[in-house]
């Protein structure tokens, strides 16, 4: 991503004095909105990717990642940050392959039932 070279302060092109603080609000900064990261295959654009286990560490800081649905391996994988609001459709558009309601209802309930036991296997 190229950043933007620094730009001449607005308060030197006025010739005026360096503003204490920012009190008036600032444009075009960021307003702190959550983003979320998601990781799609390059090739058929599913976001069923995991990385891959090699045995070796992620070479680089650039890891291999494999696509479930079309067998796909490589390490330029698509990032895309959605926001709150697009992570939420994204979710919902994903409902279809989640278990059903029902199963998740009874899950949950039993979550709290033993929610000091052990009974927190990860799935496969
Ligand atoms: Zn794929």
């Amino acid at each position: 991503m190229p950043k933007n070279k620094l730009k001449t302060p607005d308060w030197i092109l006025k010739g005026g004095k360096k503003p204490d603080k920012k009190k008036e609000g600032p444009t075009g900064v960021s307003s702190g909105v959550k983003t979320f990261k998601i990781k799609e295959c390059p090739k058929c654009k599913s976001d069923d990717v995991g990385v891959m286990i090699t045995g070796e560490e992620c070479k680089g800081g650039k890891c291999d990642w494999e696509c479930r649905k079309c067998k796909w391996r490589g390490a330029n994988i698509i990032e895309r940050e959605l926001t709150e609001d697009e992570f939420m459709k994204y979710l919902d558009d994903k409902k279809v392959e989640l278990p059903d309601e029902n199963e998740l209802k009874k899950d949950f309930k039993k979550t709290i039932e033993s929610a000091d036991s052990e009974d927190f296997g990860d799935e496969d």
